[in-house]
């Protein structure tokens, strides 16, 4: 076929992976491999009767077209909430509601991103949001990380060498690693990028799912200089469904955002705002949260106290305190894609680790998820991981 696609395609190859993961789709396999919620905890009987409740008061105003920037309301009670939970100072005017936090990303490479352009980004990053920025053919440049978040002193000796256009991190219960960072690293980041003046993309889907200490103040509550983009989800606190994201920025970058919203879908659905809307008007989301929190909790006890007795000596992995991940690193030599083509005949399933490094290797890394799983495919699936890498470590 003699069909010329844009430049673009190129940098978008369809995953070998996401081939090998198709199977798990099975009931039979006990899948680790997505990032989904628990759907068990999805408030469905509420959300009933908040459709019905929309259509009957407001019917018109939902099926119709509305603005791009988002349902006044839920804008306003977003920016309170944010206020509330994040330590932040933002105004319904700074928010722009958008599909989902997804969509903020692939606004951010519109927004900043020419061919060629640098973007830095934590080493490990969140897969979606690498795959979101490739399409504008940028460079990437990773940030090394540790236990404590994204490495100060790197990322300074980076910006003496580089120029990037924008900088993209998960500061909290990182996808795909788990981790937080520190107050202290929060402190030293917002010190560095101001003193650069970089745009910063806080991506921040899992802050609010925190199963010990408190929520640590957010990167934007500590933006002096308007230059952090803020995008928060419905999708993890609530449920993915609606597609309901936002973006917080100052003013003058808000706007490139909305002219692009306007160009890309003119504006997030009506009726899911205003169902979202209702819904945190006639509910306490925060006691939805508090469900949720202590279902993940006990999922990530039970995974961790299980892969401590299963998994061999030489594997390590992170103890997030919230979110939905755990992050395993295999002896060097080890290739997670040739241990998951093992667990795929034994019924169990991962996301290797080496798609989160825009610029590869770390082939030896897997991510694990936790949210999804019942208890017993929990115990079970860890079980027979274990076992097979006993035999891949230990033969
Ligand atoms: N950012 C991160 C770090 C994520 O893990 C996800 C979803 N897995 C998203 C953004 C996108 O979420 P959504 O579009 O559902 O808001």
């Amino acid at each position: 076929m003699a069909v010329r696609y844009a430049n673009r395609m190129n940098s978008l190859k369809a995953s070998e992976i996401r081939e090998i993961l198709k199977v798990t789709e099975k009931p039979e396999v006990i899948s680790f491999a997505g990032g989904l919620p628990a759907p068990e905890l999805f408030p469905v009987e509420e959300m009933r009767e908040v459709a019905s409740l929309v259509l009957a008061e407001s019917g018109r105003q939902a099926l119709q077209y509305a603005t791009t920037e988002g349902f006044g309301p839920l804008r306003q009670k977003l920016a309170d909430r944010m206020n509330r939970k994040l330590q932040t100072n933002v105004t319904a005017d700074d928010i722009l509601i958008t599909s989902g936090s997804q969509q903020g990303l692939d606004f951010t490479g519109k927004v900043f991103l020419d061919e060629g352009d640098i973007v830095l980004c934590e080493s490990p990053s969140y897969l979606g949001a690498i795959n979101a920025f490739k399409a504008y053919g940028p460079k990437f440049v990773e940030v090394p990380t540790d236990d404590e978040g994204l490495i100060s002193s790197e990322l300074k000796e980076i910006l003496e060498k580089v120029q990037p256009k924008c900088i993209y991190v998960i500061p909290d219960f990182q996808n795909p690693t788990g981790r937080s960072w520190t107050l202290k690293r929060r402190q030293e980041f917002m010190e560095i990028i101001n003193h650069y003046e970089i745009p910063v993309i806080e991506d921040n889907p899992y802050g609010e799912l925190n199963f010990e200490g408190e929520i640590l103040p957010s990167l934007k509550s500590m933006d002096t200089k308007g230059l952090v983009i803020f995008l928060g989800t419905f999708s993890k606190i609530f449920c993915p469904g609606y597609r309901i994201g936002w973006v917080a920025a100052s003013q003058e970058i808000l706007e490139k955002y909305i002219m692009i919203k306007q160009s890309a879908d003119l504006h997030t659905s009506s009726i899911s705002q205003r169902e979202i809307d209702k819904y945190l008007e006639l509910y306490d989301i925060d006691e939805n949260i508090a469900k949720i929190k202590e279902v993940y909790r006990k999922r990530r006890d039970l995974m961790l106290a299980e892969m401590e007795k299963e998994f061999p000596d030489n594997v390590k992995f992170t103890y997030p305190k919230g979110g939905l991940f755990t992050w395993v690193e295999l002896p060097a030599h080890v290739d997670a894609r040739e241990v998951l083509l093992k667990c795929v005949e034994n019924n169990v399933a991962f996301v290797p680790g080496g798609s989160f490094y825009p610029n590869g290797g770390n082939e030896n890394t897997f991510r694990l998820n936790y949210s999804n799983m019942q208890e017993d495919k929990i115990v079970e699936g860890i079980q027979r991981l274990g076992k097979i890498l006993r035999e891949v470590l230990q033969p």
